[in-house]
């Protein structure tokens, strides 16, 4: 339904849509400092005729669409924030700001959402329902999904489903690609401190050595996704900071071992660190020494829901074609709409960007893609909202 009036209402709002692309990407900002991008993104809103609420969350925006029926009410997601990293891609809206970057695409998702928010303020007489277009702060630190749905997002009127998307590397330009279940792992994190009597390096009878003790749970830790999980069971355990010591004499009190963890189960979310401080305490114990061992939980795993899932696979059909609708491959990144999904029926889809058989590298300093995604993201959203509030 009104998919040819959704491909040319698109069109007509595209080159607003790349200037709004062209310039948040000029301007980045870093995660809970997107003040300039929630500013643009509210008076772009209100410019169009779209009720917007600021503040939400942190630098959260919500733009609420009414249509001219009662209905259901379907939510749209987008992210705002940039990440800290210099440029290096050669494009002619290159980042002004050194050290930020949109490297992660999500410049695309915010221009994209604000082309879908015109687009269905010109559908909205037609439409039953309502659609909440959600511009969220923060996905690539603290969650600022979690933020804007403990201000109240869901509510007044309660959100009936969910639906995001990512502009993917690892896609095809063209392409969408899409997956119910479990598409996206929970990125939780690690911090251990480990400590012991310090003493001479040339003397370790006399201390109790934190760095080979360090050691010796680092490669422990590689035997849980190894040999403690089920095979069948995807995990990962990856330490990624170990510091200790400061000089080549002095056997340091203590060393501080940092990681993430992946998992896309809430039982290997717990299992995993259950073993690491079985591991921790079997062999700082044996030896003499005491640890520490914190886990930050960040988001869920991101679980997309059957039904809102065919629901996203039909309505990109309708855009790009069945032939460019793939079924996607479950990824080890974490993704804060995680915290929408597991509210309520959510499906998160992937919008492909690669060019010439080359994957984009998210988080690259020469990340980059080409405006004509913002085609697709924009309708997409549409689709799948008008979809959902027309019950198919
Ligand atoms: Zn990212
Ligand atoms: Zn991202």
């Amino acid at each position: 339904m009104f998919t040819d009036e959704i491909r040319l209402c698109v069109e007509k709002h595209y080159p607003k849509g790349v200037e709004l692309r062209h310039h948040i990407h000029k301007y980045p900002e870093l995660s809970e400092h997107e003040v300039e991008t929630a500013a643009l993104v509210a008076d772009t809103l209100r410019g169009a005729g779209i009720e917007a609420r600021t503040g939400i969350g942190g630098n959260g925006v919500l733009g609420v669409v009414r249509g001219g029926r009662p209905g259901k009410t379907v939510l749209l997601r987008a992210d705002m924030d940039a990440l800290e990293l210099d440029e290096a891609a050669d494009v002619p809206y290159r980042s002004t700001r050194p050290g930020i970057m949109h490297a992660c695409g999500h410049d695309g998702h915010t221009a994209g959402l604000l082309m879908a928010g015109m687009v269905l303020n010109e559908l909205k007489d037609r439409l039953p329902g309502t659609v909440k277009l959600m511009f969220q702060p923060a996905e690539e630190t603290v969650g600022g999904a979690e933020r804007m749905i403990e201000a109240g997002i869901l509510d007044d009127p309660p959100v009936d489903a969910a639906f995001g998307c990512h502009l993917w590397g690892g896609g095809k330009e063209g392409t969408v690609l899409v997956k119910a279940g479990p598409v996206m792992a929970a990125p939780d994190e690690f911090r251990i401190k480990i400590t012991g009597a310090g003493g001479h390096g040339g003397m370790p009878h006399l201390a109790v050595d934190t760095i080979t003790l360090a050691a010796q749970v680092i490669l422990q830790f590689q035997t849980i996704v190894s040999r403690r999980k089920d095979p069948l069971e995807p995990a990962v355990l990856s330490v990624c900071t170990v510091k200790g010591g400061d000089t080549y004499n002095v056997i340091p009190e203590t060393v501080n071992v940092m990681g993430t963890i992946r998992t896309f189960t809430e039982e290997m979310r717990d299992f995993i660190p259950g073993e690491m401080e079985k591991v921790l305490r079997g062999i700082t114990s044996a030896a003499g020494a005491s640890y520490t061992f914190d886990v930050t939980k960040r988001f869920p795993p991101l679980v997309n829901d059957e039904t809102a899932t065919a629901l996203a696979r039909k309505a990109a059909e309708k855009i790009v074609g069945p032939d460019n609708v793939h079924e996607a491959a479950a990824s080890m990144g974490g993704e804060d709409f995680a915290c929408l999904a597991k509210k309520v029926p959510s499906s998160f889809f992937f919008v492909g960007i690669a060019r010439d058989g080359k994957p984009a590298i998210h988080h690259s300093p020469h990340f980059q893609w080409d405006d004509g995604a913002l085609r697709v993201v924009s309708a997409c959203l549409c689709q799948t909202a008008v979809d959902f509030l027309h019950g198919s």
